[in-house]
């Protein structure tokens, strides 16, 4: 699977941002995310979503063999008007609050804690100057290294771990700055709700967001994620759902990029793509249910930095969100920037890949997804 295309060639450097003051958000112990003790265990484990995580992609960045291609810039604190550019100042309002009074459930599981509200600010500033970087022309590829998570985050609710929606914020920084078309290309195993709903009447924002079929989640999360979820009015087509069947591998989400999103891609034709990251979609992530190892997110890597050269002159934003396999993850990271460097043969092997992957019915819902699009959605139809 790993083929670099003729079309590529390796590029110098990606340009990471991060600020370790993010590492100060802390959502507690309990039984997996509820940061709760019924009292029934003797062991209560972390937040999934903790410090933990993001220590070992920033350490795997700065001493993995794909260290020499980095380079590093210090993340900065958005301003609270900044948000409004994705958000509404009620919800932000909602927030602030919340931060004053020292921390309130926002929604199951997305707990903010004394000191998140600093962190939050931290990601959303820190995924803004990395896209800023790019529309400044310093630099073609930037990776925004943040925590806590966005793209679950909608305007006016907080869902998912998410606050604030630090994709969304970079997209519409991109759009301000006179870019006409952004797409976004989500591979978190979870859909994309917050991204979707920021541009969901937009024919200037392409989400995609590939996903287990998990449906809504309670009152914070009341989008399903399905194919039928298109947009509306002039955004109506702009929004591509791609629910895949749980157990989707490695095989199964090339055939759905390669099915799927770069036609869509080509057709869209993009000034820069933001791509979203989250390796919850490995085969061993505590939240997701897919299969995907180091070598399906090289791939994945290596096809957008592709459609990043051919539609972008290269202008690509990688923005990470989830991810809970505290070890794994920062592996599976590693292998997608190596994709997204183009980088010929693999610098770093799969300690622990070892699930059989039987695609079948991935090809099968793909095949169903793409004959919809094509007599469902007004752009893809054209020939
Ligand atoms: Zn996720």
């Amino acid at each position: 699977m790993a083929h670099p295309s003729p079309s590529s060639s390796p590029s110098e450097h990606i340009h990471v941002f991060w600020h370790e003051g993010m590492l100060d958000h802390d959502q507690g112990i309990g039984v997996f995310d509820t940061a709760s003790d019924p009292g029934f265990l003797e062991v209560l484990e972390k937040h999934p979503e903790n410090s933990d995580r993001v220590k070992n992609m920033v350490s795997i960045l700065r001493k993995g063999p794909i260290s020499p291609y980095i380079s590093w810039h210090q993340g900065t604190s958005a301003l609270p008007s900044q948000l409004l550019s994705f958000h509404t100042s009620e919800y932000i309002n909602q927030l602030l609050e919340a931060d004053a009074a020292g921390g309130k459930t926002m929604c199951a599981g997305t707990i903010l804690n004394p000191g998140s509200w600093d962190c939050a600010l931290l990601a959303a500033g820190t995924t803004l100057s990395a896209m800023k970087h790019i529309l400044d022309g310093h630099g073609k590829m930037a990776f925004a290294l943040v925590r806590p998570p966005g793209h679950h985050a909608q305007p006016t609710q907080a869902d998912g771990y998410c606050f604030l929606n630090n994709a969304g914020l970079a997209v519409q920084l991109a759009i301000d700055s006179g870019c006409k078309r952004v797409a976004v290309i989500d591979i978190d195993v979870h859909y994309g709700n917050g991204t979707a709903e920021g541009f969901y009447l937009s024919d200037r924002v392409l989400t995609i967001s590939l996903h287990m079929n998990h449906g809504s989640w309670g009152p914070s999360h009341p989008q399903k994620g399905s194919v039928d979820e298109l947009g509306d009015d002039k955004g109506f087509g702009f929004n591509l759902n791609i629910p895949l069947p749980n157990g989707t591998g490695d095989r199964g989400y090339e055939y759905a990029m390669t099915e799927l999103v770069v036609p869509a891609i080509e057709k869209f034709d993009p000034d820069i793509i933001v791509m979203v990251v989250g390796q919850d979609s490995s085969a061993f992530d505590p939240n997701g249910r897919q299969c995907l190892t180091m070598e399906g997110y090289r791939e994945i890597g290596r096809m957008v930095r592709n459609m990043a050269d051919k539609h972008c002159e290269g202008r690509l934003l990688v923005v990470q969100e989830g991810g809970y396999h505290i070890t794994y993850s920062a592996y599976c990271l590693h292998a997608t920037l190596e994709g997204v460097l183009n980088l010929p043969v693999p610098l770093l092997s799969d300690p622990i890949a070892y699930y059989p992957e039987d695609e079948a019915l991935t090809v099968k819902e793909v095949d169903f997804i793409k004959k919809y699009w094509k007599e469902t959605v007004p752009f893809l139809g054209e020939e």
